[in-house]
Formats: structure tokens, C-alpha cells, sequence
């Protein structure tokens, strides 16, 4: 049988740190950067990084193949920086930046501020029924979740890993923690 095979967004950000834990995982990792490469990828991670600058890296074209590659059920994992993207709402976004809308929350730009710009904690899953390390770099915060969003995990009673049907969001970096446990969760979504 052939391997599921899951694309990494590289067009800007840590995209390589993601693939080198899915080369761990059994998958076929691939890094995509241009629109018909989401054709024959099962799931796709975006990266943190500057959401801004992969906003505007993204055009239109590529904005629409992604909303429909999802349709047609390519999940999708957002950390960080692809937390933003995939948002439906932006608080303290650029006037111009426009979200993908794929799952149902509301996200705020570098929330935590510059004395805490980049820290990391112990998280529990009680889903997965383990604790995890976390680290987060400028992050966003989720600031409101839809009915349909389920909250995986929280910090500080605020949500920090979350899941719509196939788009799970986080605001920390599982890519930098030798942990795969969030990647394998991810994966398990993939049909
Ligand atoms: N602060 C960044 C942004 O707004 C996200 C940071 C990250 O991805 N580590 O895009």
C-alpha cells in the first residue's frame, strides 16, 4: 500500500522543522508551494512563521485550491502563524489580511505581548490522555471558539489546540518539541 502522503505549506516560516517529523511518522512528507501540488496530498500542514508575510505570498488561486482541496477532505493542521490563516476572524490583523475561514474562531495577533514573545510550559491533552511540552513564539490567542469547535487543550483557560471536523489549530509549536504526539493525532484525521 502506498504511504499517505501529507504537504507542508513552504512558502514561508518553519516549514522544514514539520517535515523532518513526519519523515519520523509514516507518511510521505512533501513540501508544497505552489497551488496543484495540494491535488495529491492527503493533508497539509501550514507553519508558523509571519502570517502576514504568507497571507501575501498566497494569491487567490492558491487561497481557492486550498479551501477546496478541504472540501474534498484534505485536512488541515495549522500551528501558530497557520493557526491565523485558517481562522475565520482576525483581531488586529492588517486591514487587508484575509483569512481562509476554515474553522470557526476568533484569533488575536502576538496576544502575549513582547516580555513573553517566546516561553514554554507543560500542556495536558485529557483527549489524548497526556501531557505535552509547549512552545510558543509570539502567539496568537483564540479569543472565541463556534459551537462546533471542540477544545483539545488550554493554557490558562485559554484554548491552545483545537479541532472543527478536519482542521485542528494550534497556538504553540509541536514541531519544535521532539514529541510526535499532535503530528500522529493530525494524522489520524486523515481518511
Ligand atoms: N506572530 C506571528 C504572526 O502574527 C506568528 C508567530 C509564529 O508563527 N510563531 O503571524
Amino acid at each position: 500500500m502506498s504511504k499517505v502522503k501529507v504537504g507542508v505549506l513552504g512558502l514561508q516560516g518553519d516549514f522544514l522543522e514539520h517535515i523532518h517529523i513526519l519523515s519520523a511518522l509514516n507518511v510521505e512528507p512533501k513540501i508544497i508551494k505552489y497551488p496543484d501540488e495540494l491535488e495529491d496530498i492527503q493533508g497539509l500542514i501550514i507553519p508558523g512563521g509571519e502570517s502576514t508575510t504568507i497571507d501575501r505570498i498566497m494569491d487567490d488561486e492558491f487561497r481557492q485550491a486550498l479551501v477546496e482541496a478541504n472540501k474534498r477532505g484534505m485536512a488541515i493542521f495549522g500551528t501558530c502563524a497557520g493557526a491565523i490563516l485558517l481562522a475565520k476572524k482576525i483581531q488586529d490583523g492588517k486591514e487587508w489580511q484575509k483569512p481562509l475561514g476554515l474553522i470557526d474562531i476568533e484569533i488575536k495577533r502576538n496576544a502575549y505581548g513582547r516580555q513573553r514573545e517566546s516561553f514554554d510550559t507543560v500542556i495536558n491533552i485529557p483527549s489524548l490522555g497526556t501531557m505535552i511540552r509547549a512552545v510558543f513564539i509570539r502567539a496568537p490567542e483564540i479569543t472565541n471558539i463556534g459551537p462546533k469547535v471542540k477544545e483539545l487543550a488550554t493554557f490558562e483557560e485559554v484554548p491552545v489546540l483545537v479541532q472543527e471536523n478536519n482542521v485542528l489549530v494550534s497556538t504553540f509549536h509541536p514541531e519544535l518539541s521532539a514529541n510526535p504526539t499532535i503530528h500522529k493525532y493530525f494524522l489520524s484525521l486523515i481518511k
